[in-house]
């Protein structure tokens, strides 16, 4: 597990905790309210069912005020002042209360005794009732009675709750003064007012005090608080209700929006964490990749410069390590990019990339791509030179393995240089170097091969890079120049044609050759500049000499781009060249097959009229490919075979044979560097269709040139 992954988990183990305390806080926080909410509800149903207590004790309370006032109305003497139609008073009174108890409003029984009980005359609900008060009214109303009865001078009252044969009822007992004189005695009846504790009456109470379904419960299941109690305190009954339960019913109100907010927190809450972990995944994420970038090449994937660098300062950092680094450049990528374009490119260079990866997944090793088409392994450990080797050798047939891109197979090659070192005596960066001077030293040698870093390489690189420094200042203060040097016709030995040759006096007056600096020119990026310096004298020496051809030099690193199809026509134009006077000698040496776009140039040369001659020609690159895939006019012979002629059978054989092939093919035939006239006589007999050499003229300086012609025709005789 990589430390991101570790991080990454511990985070997330972090998040997990926190939210579970959140969680748990948010969970508490709604207990507490729930708690609270209950508790509240409970309370207000407590207090709730006091006050329907209360009211059910006022209502009870009313009963028997209501039957103490009316027995209070009744007692008075002067209830009744008039006789009405025969019947007495007594009578009076005693059917209005008769009829009373019937309505039933007030009270709905009455009776009217004697202190000894004795009934004289009592209705209930309106009939008129011959039974004992007693039995009907129950054992607690004799006490009262008789109480009544002894204290009849203060006018006695009194009331309660007495089970009677009916049930509950409130019971007023006191004197009935406007009875003393019907009945004789001086001595008023005792009056009893009864209003019994029915459905009736109580769901009057209900009505009256507001009590919803209040009813009458027996003893047994009555509330202390609401009950019925004879005077003696012995419980006869009482009121119940059903509870109105407020706070529960506030609690089942509240409750969905106390659940909805905790519902709503906790989603919220969950979607806060989301949104927490989510960011926090994005920037780990956005960190990860960043880091990601900063040490990986977005193309290929494998690691980049940067990522190179810092293993080679880590690894200078270990002590004794052996490293070493394979470096390889693509031979021919260029080519590929700027013909088949860069989408083709790219994927040539991610199919190597995987390639090399997985050649050194094997070895085990770092490999990065640290430009366009470098790429470099970094090999750690022991016997790292032979493993350097087995990479290198690798790394080169996998660059040669034709791959298919689209409908089109393109092959390259790769220059390899290869250093190896103990990170104790040089630095990794050192070791870098190394490798790079090395790949250039195999570029040098014509690509596709490898090159192991030496002292001498390195001492050599270093010569070359001053050449190509000083080469870059003599450019521009004048140390370049050109030479012309006459080609001759065979037949004749007139001079047709001159080649104009690059030339570099030093400001110390020393002479650089052509073979060395162009070399230096083309591995240091200076060809093009060079190339134009030089085509631009052609044109204005073939101004002064309009009857000859001009031979002018280009090396195939001008002709890989288009560009110099532009160039070629603005120089003749601006000194009115006409293209058919103009040869271009490519060195057979330098031809690159795969170059497709230095066909299109060829093409467009030969469009233009302008010919071809393939320079060098049995350098030991001779092939008939070449002359037929570059539709070459002409070809030459190079001066190292015809410096032979004359001197080896081998040689002439070997000229003869080329110079039959050519002629098959069509093609003049240039014979260069004859010196001597055996050498021209030979070679003219062979074929040859022209000749160049000291013989007719050494390449001179251009005012000179034109003496060529005059000392080359005496040169024969
Ligand atoms: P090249 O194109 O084959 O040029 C002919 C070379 O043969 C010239 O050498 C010339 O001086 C030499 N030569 C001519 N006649 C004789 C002879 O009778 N005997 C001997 N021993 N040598 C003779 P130079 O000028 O040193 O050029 C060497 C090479 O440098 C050229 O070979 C050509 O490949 C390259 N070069 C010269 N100028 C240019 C240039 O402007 N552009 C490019 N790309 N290459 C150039
Ligand atoms: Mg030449
Ligand atoms: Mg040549």
């Amino acid at each position: 597990m990589d430390m991101s992954a570790v991080a990454r988990s511990n985070s997330s183990r972090l998040v997990v905790v926190l939210s579970l305390i959140a969680l748990l806080v948010l969970g508490s926080t709604f207990g507490v309210i729930y708690y609270a909410l209950a508790g509240l509800a409970s309370r207000s149903n407590q207090i709730d069912d006091e006050l329907t207590a209360q009211a059910a004790r006022a209502a009870l309370r009313a009963l028997d005020q209501r039957v103490r006032d009316i027995n209070s109305e009744y007692s008075r003497a002067d209830h009744i002042s008039n006789p009405h139609q025969g019947i007495s008073v007594f009578e009076l009174r005693i059917a209005d209360l008769c009829s009373s108890t019937r309505l039933g409003v007030n009270f709905d029984m009455f009776f009217l005794m004697n202190e000894n009980m004795r009934n004289l005359v009592g209705c209930i609900d309106g009939r008129r009732m011959m039974q004992s008060p007693t039995e009907v009214l129950g054992r607690a109303l004799a006490p009262i009675v008789r109480d009544v009865s002894a204290t009849l001078n203060r006018n006695p009252l009194r009331s309660g709750f007495m089970l009677t044969k009916f049930g509950p009822a409130a019971i007023s007992i006191g004197p009935a003064w406007w009875s003393a004189n019907e009945l004789g005695s001086g001595t008023p009846a005792i009056l009893v007012i009864g209003k019994k504790v029915d459905t009736e009456s109580v769901k009057r109470m209900s009505r009256d005090f507001s009590i919803t379904g209040l009813m009458l419960v027996s003893e047994a299941a009555v509330n202390p608080a609401a009950a019925i109690r004879e005077p003696d305190g012995r419980i006869i009954g009482g009121l119940g209700w059903s509870p109105r339960r407020p706070g529960n019913r506030a609690l089942s109100q509240f409750l969905p929006t106390v659940y909805a907010s905790f519902m709503f927190l906790t989603v919220a809450f969950a979607g806060m964490v989301a949104a927490v972990w989510l960011a926090f995944r994005a920037v780990h994420d956005s960190n990860k990749k960043t880091a990601h970038a900063a040490v990986h090449d977005p193309l290929t994937g494998l690691h980049n410069r940067a990522a190179l660098v810092g293993m080679l300062d880590s690894l200078s950092c270990t002590e004794g390590r052996d490293a070493a680094i394979i470096f390889i450049d693509l031979d021919g990528f260029k080519e590929i990019n700027d013909f088949y374009g860069h989408e083709m490119g790219d994927r040539l260079l991610k199919g190597f990339g995987a390639g090399l990866a997985s050649l050194v997944g094997e070895q085990g090793g770092l490999v990065a791509r640290v430009g366009g088409d470098e790429f470099v392994v970094l090999i750690t450990g022991s016997s790292v030179d032979a493993t350097a080797q087995r990479l290198a050798s690798a790394a080169i047939s996998l660059s040669t393995r034709p791959l298919r891109i689209g409908p089109h197979t393109v092959k390259v090659a790769a220059s390899v240089g290869v250093a190896s070192s103990n990170l104790n005596e040089i630095t990794g960066e050192e070791l870098l170097r190394r490798a790079d001077i090395a790949m250039y030293e195999a570029k040098r040698r014509g690509g596709s091969s490898i090159a192991v870093y030496s002292q001498d390489i390195d001492q050599e690189m270093k010569r070359r890079l001053q050449m190509a420094e000083d080469m870059r200042n003599g450019l521009k203060t004048g140390e370049f120049w050109v030479a012309c040097q006459p080609i001759v016709d065979a037949s004749d030995l007139k001079p047709v044609a001159m080649e104009i040759l690059a030339r570099w006096t030093r400001a110390d007056g020393t002479m650089v050759a052509p073979v060395e600096f162009i070399r230096v020119a083309e591995e240091h990026g200076l060809i093009d500049d060079i190339g134009k310096f030089v085509l631009e004298e052609t044109c204005a020496i073939g101004k002064l000499h309009p009857e000859l051809s001009l031979n002018v030099n280009v090396s195939t690193l001008q002709m890989r781009s288009l560009s110099f199809l532009q160039l070629v026509d603005s120089t003749l134009m601006r000194y009115s060249i006409k293209p058919d006077r103009l040869q271009i000698e490519m060195s057979e040496s330098r031809l690159v097959l795969d170059g497709s776009i230095l066909i299109s140039v060829i093409e467009g040369l030969k469009a233009r009229g302008i010919r071809l001659i393939l320079d060098d020609f049995g350098t030991g690159y001779a092939s008939i490919a070449y002359l037929r895939q570059f539709q070459f006019d002409a070809l030459k012979l190079d001066r190292s075979l015809c410096a032979e002629i004359g001197r080896s059978v081998n040689a002439l054989t070997m000229a003869q044979g080329m110079i039959l092939v050519a002629k098959a093919a069509g093609l003049n035939i240039v014979a260069e560097g004859i010196e001597n006239k055996e050498q021209a006589n030979l070679l003219k007999l062979a074929g040859c269709t022209h000749f160049q050499g000291y013989l007719f003229g050494p390449p001179r300086p251009p005012a000179r040139a034109s003496l060529a012609k005059t000392h080359l025709l005496s040169a024969l005789q």
